[in-house]
């Protein structure tokens, strides 16, 4: 029999919170230190050796549809694995789907961020629902009559997974669905027609080519009516205790987010209620949207945390060429990339969450501009990392025993769900376009910088105040730039300089976007890598 020798101790029992430093300084720093008991609590259940293998079970065991049953009658279930329900089921407890509207605090949304970027680093595709329930709610309250029926069980924590009415349950989960087969992006394509059904309740008809999780109780969904497209509530059952008429043709077979149904639908004169005004679906539903948009930027910086996490785990412990892989100057420059990449994400994310606990008119400025240009970037960095920090752990890294291949397939979608790359930084110019004190915000945002960031910073402004900074085949570039002008800013004044320093150096000269770990002589590439060691 072989030896077996070199290998590094898997990465478990560990605490995803009390190790994780980046993390722990942003909670207390974006006003949540309040919450670091509980979060401290979760990240110790999230990772136990049990709950990271209901991850793996949870994907390697997919939903199953269900359309018929023996005698023919519709069914239009979806069975899950018992590894997806217990892992809804910490999400519940833990509040992620729902605390910061339930019990609002200051920091309420960081520290909820803060629980969802540790649990997708064990699963990400719970966080599907997690994240569609967390942004339905301001959306329901456009229907107050709704969400008096709605929020007490939207609120709930005791996960229920029963198929059953939304009353005869002790908690719901609420889905969405606007994309259509003819178009995503452009939403003023929907053509799903609603029909007045007298009591103010419509009838839907159409067809919808995206609509995940499709087990949830209920799904926010635009459909026109005569007077323009608007937003409904679509339970999954009827008020006679029927189940709605929204049949389930077929699960997409998805590269990742496995765990996850996501279906397409045939909607057949399915029940629904109006929310918000009538002909004002878009701006009602968005609302959520820009929830679902700081999930994924949540959830990105996740899937990078959990990859860096693993990688500089490894490099710690196994050896090459007579040193410990962190050891190699070269595989220190990647580490210490990897983990600038890491750090620069999830500080944003968290400062962007904080903004969403506040109200004030800067509040209100920074999400609508700022939400759209992370999701772009952070999303569209987490492929890179994730594939680097795969390379990290040799051989094994590319292997279905561990998580690298699953976060790996997993990373693209962020950026697609929820508006693609290109619609969100579409959006950033409009945003920039329409709200008058962006500039200003902006600019005392990025006002406490070094040298590298004054004069990166003060090109970005010139280009923001252009005549020609609507050109839409320049968006991807500014968006870019306004978020490495973020990441900056916020690394110099809270990161250690080593840190910060290195950022600057190698993002905000113009060369980046190549290879990670070309990062240039004289930085202290070490203390970089080590700050991102998952140390207990
Ligand atoms: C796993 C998964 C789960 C999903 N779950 C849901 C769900 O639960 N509910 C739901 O409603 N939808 C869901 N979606 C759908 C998703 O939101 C859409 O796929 C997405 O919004 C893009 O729409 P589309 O696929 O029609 O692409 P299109 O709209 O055709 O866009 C294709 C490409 O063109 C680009 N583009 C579009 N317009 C422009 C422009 N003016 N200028 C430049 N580029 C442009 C886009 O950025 C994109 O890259 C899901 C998708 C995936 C992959």
């Amino acid at each position: 029999m072989f030896e077996v020798s070199n290998q590094p101790p898997p990465l478990e029992p560990y605490n995803l919170f009390a190790s994780d430093a980046v993390l722990r300084e942003a909670v207390k720093r974006e006003q949540a230190g309040w919450a670091d008991s509980e979060l401290t609590a979760l990240g110790a259940t999230l990772g136990q050796p049990e709950t990271v293998q209901l991850g793996f079970d949870a994907n390697k065991f997919p939903p199953l549809l269900r359309t018929l049953d023996r005698y023919g009658h519709r069914l239009d279930e979806v069975e899950f694995h018992p590894a997806w329900h217990a892992l809804l089921g910490i999400a519940l407890n833990a509040g992620l789907h729902s605390s910061p509207w339930a019990t609002p605090r200051p920091g309420a949304h960081v520290a909820r961020a803060a629980g969802t970027y540790m649990l997708n680093q064990i699963e990400s595709g719970v966080c599907c629902p997690v994240a569609m329930t967390y942004g339905s709610i301001p959306t329901l309250r456009h229907a107050p009559a709704i969400a008096a029926e709605w929020l007490p069980k939207i609120f709930a924590r005791d996960y229920d997974q029963r198929f059953r009415p939304a009353a005869e349950k002790t908690s719901a989960l609420v889905g969405m669905g606007m994309t259509e087969n003819q178009g995503g992006s452009d939403l003023r394509t929907n053509s799903t027609r609603a029909e007045p059904a007298g009591d103010g309740l419509f009838r839907l008809h159409g067809h919808k080519w995206f609509m995940s999780a499709p087990m949830c109780d209920a799904f926010l969904v635009l459909a026109k009516t005569a007077k323009g497209l608007s937003c409904f509530l679509m339970p999954r059952w009827t008020p006679d205790g029927e189940r709605n008429a929204i049949r389930i043709i077929r699960l997409k077979d998805k590269l990742g987010n496995r765990s996850n149904a996501s279906s397409e639908v045939e909607l057949d004169g399915a029940y629904a209620q109006l929310i918000g005004e009538e002909g004002r679906g878009i701006p009602t539903i968005i609302e959520m949207g820009n929830y679902t948009r700081l999930d994924c930027a949540i959830g990105s910086s996740a899937l990078m945390r959990q990859a860096v996490a693993q990688a500089v785990h490894h490099a710690r412990h196994r050896t090459a060429f007579q040193k410990h892989l962190i050891d190699q100057p070269l595989m220190s420059n990647v580490l210490a990339d990897l983990a600038l990449e890491s750090e620069a994400a999830t500080m944003l994310t968290m400062r962007l969450a904080r903004a969403y606990d506040e109200s004030d008119e800067t509040a209100q400025v920074f999400r609508r501009v700022v939400t759209p240009a992370a999701k772009f970037w952070i999303c569209k960095r987490a492929p890179f990392v994730t594939y680097e920090a795969m390379e990290v752990l040799g051989g094994s890294g590319y292997i279905e025993e561990c998580v690298m291949p699953r976060l790996y397939r997993e990373a693209p979608v962020n950026s697609i769900w929820e508006g693609a790359g290109n619609i969100m930084c579409l959006d950033v110019l409009r945003a920039i376009e329409r709200t008058p004190k962006a500039a200003e915000v902006l600019q005392r945002e990025l006002a406490d910088g070094d040298a590298w960031l004054k004069s990166f910073a003060g090109r970005l402004q010139k280009r923001l105040s252009a005549a020609d900074r609507n050109d839409e085949s320049q968006a991807r570039a500014l968006v870019r730039d306004l978020v490495l002008a973020l990441q900056a800013a916020l690394l110099i004044n809270n990161a250690p300089p080593p840190v910060a320093d290195a950022f600057c150096a190698s993002r905000l000269n113009g060369e980046g976007g190549g290879a990670f770990g070309a990062l240039p002589r004289g930085l202290d590439l070490r203390a970089i890598a080590e700050r991102a060691a998952p140390l207990n």
